[in-house]
Parts: C-alpha cells; sequence; structure tokens
C-alpha cells in the first residue's frame, strides 16, 4: 500500500502511477510545469537526453543543469560536458569535491583505495557530498536512470519517487537502451564519444571499463565489486539507504 507524500503540494504516489507509461518527454513536460527552473543531473548520454526533451518543452533558460566533477573524469567525458553545454547554449554547474577531504583520503589512503576498501568512501567525497551541495534548496530535480540499467538495483526505478524532502523524476525509468538511442539518433542529440569504444556505462576514469559483446552495461562499473552494490550514492535510494 502506497502512502501519500506531497512536496510543495505534489502527490508523488499518484503522480508515480499516473505516468508510469507516459512518454518521457510528458513527464520532463510535467515536472518542468510543476516545478519551473527544475534542475537536472548531468553526466552521459540519457541526461543529455533530458535536456534535448527539457529544451523543446521550455527553451534554454527554463532548467537548470548540473554536474559532478570528481576530478577524476575521463578526458573524453569532460569533452563532451563542453559539447553539450554549447550544442545547447545552457550553463552547466560543475561541483568540485571539497579539496581538503581528497587531499586527506589521498594522502591516508592513495589514489586507488576504492580498489580494496569498496567505492563507497571515495565516491562519498567525490559524488556525494557535491551532489548535497548541487541539491542545496532543490525541492526537485530529473535524472537520465533506467530500469534496465542495473538489474541488480534498479529494477523498481518509479518515474517519480520522493528523496529525502525533494521529488526525484526518473524520466526514462522505463525506456529500454535501444529507445534511448533511437532517440539520440533521431535528434541528433551529443553522446560520449566514450560509446563508440563499447564503453557502456561511463563514470570515472579508474571505475570504468568498456564491456564485452552480451555483457551487462553496469558490468563495466567498478566490476571487481557485487553487483548489487552498484550505486554510487548519488541514487542510494536504490539500494534502500535512502
Ligand atoms: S567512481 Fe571511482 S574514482 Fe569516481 S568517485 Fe567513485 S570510487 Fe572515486
Amino acid at each position: 500500500m502506497s502512502h501519500q507524500l506531497l512536496i510543495s503540494g505534489y502527490d508523488i504516489a499518484e503522480a508515480a502511477v499516473r505516468l508510469d507509461r507516459a512518454h518521457p518527454a510528458d513527464i520532463v513536460a510535467e515536472a518542468l510545469d510543476r516545478f519551473p527552473g527544475l534542475s537536472i543531473s548531468f553526466s552521459g548520454a540519457e541526461d543529455a537526453v533530458l535536456i534535448d526533451m527539457a529544451q523543446r518543452a521550455v527553451g534554454p533558460d527554463g532548467f537548470r543543469v548540473f554536474s559532478l566533477d570528481t576530478g577524476r573524469l575521463h578526458g573524453e567525458t569532460l569533452a563532451y560536458i563542453e559539447t553539450v553545454r554549447e550544442r545547447y547554449g545552457i550553463t552547466i554547474e560543475a561541483f568540485s569535491p571539497q579539496a581538503e577531504a581528497v587531499e586527506a583520503l589521498v594522502r591516508e589512503k592513495g589514489l586507488f583505495s576504492f580498489r580494496r576498501d569498496g567505492h563507497g568512501e571515495c565516491c562519498g567525497i567525490r559524488k556525494v557530498e557535491p551532489l548535497a551541495r548541487a541539491l542545496e534548496g532543490v525541492a526537485a530535480f530529473a535524472t537520465g536512470q533506467r530500469k534496465d540499467q542495473s538489474p541488480g538495483t534498479r529494477a523498481e526505478l518509479p518515474v517519480v519517487q520522493h528523496d529525502g524532502m525533494r521529488v526525484k523524476f526518473n524520466p526514462l525509468a522505463n525506456f529500454r537502451s535501444q529507445q534511448v538511442w533511437d532517440y539520440i539518433q533521431t535528434y541528433g542529440v551529443p553522446y560520449n564519444p566514450l560509446h563508440d569504444r563499447g564503453f557502456k556505462s561511463i563514470g570515472c576514469e579508474p571505475c570504468t571499463r568498456a564491456t564485452h559483446p552480451g555483457e551487462h552495461e553496469r558490468a563495466g562499473r567498478w566490476w571487481w565489486e557485487e553487483a548489487t552494490q552498484k550505486e554510487c550514492g548519488l541514487h542510494a535510494i536504490n539500494l534502500g539507504e535512502a
């Protein structure tokens, strides 16, 4: 049984049911209508699809885009972020980790502690804390998560959910990977060139590898860890942690 949760007067449980079969562009349109200036979390191709949909709905000044510059991204990813900024004529707010926290981690444990300790501590410093700053004062935001990205953690992903006291829209939750790529090709949405080199899911450089044919897309992320832990803390709610 779902219980009603209202955030800024928005009934999340009702919306999650009503929008479950809606086209992602319609979900983006409702999110922009109910939360003008909606924040979009940008890192990859799915997020660029959301930006494209938002741009078509309200133009470049009707939404906000932020990105987490962890300091460990591929050069190709940085170039891609710039490509999207120029293509859509938007500002992309980059949030970097706290220098003191990164310096302390590296001093104490070196540059690859995640290979021994798991990715939680490093992601906490480089992603989760900057995300909290990016979302300060934000009532609603949108992500490009999909159910079929990760059977271990995203199989039950709703199109709308609460994230603390915010509304989190996942307009692409029910899109399959092929539908995302169909949209990208139809509308000429920019994508990270690493996809053409066998990378399906792209995160930080040391924690991402190309996948083999037949491997699931998340197999290339934190491949030394269990599939049920493959979230970076940005989406801890998928692990039942938030
Ligand atoms: S993905 Fe890897 S390098 Fe990036 S923040 Fe997480 S553990 Fe650190």
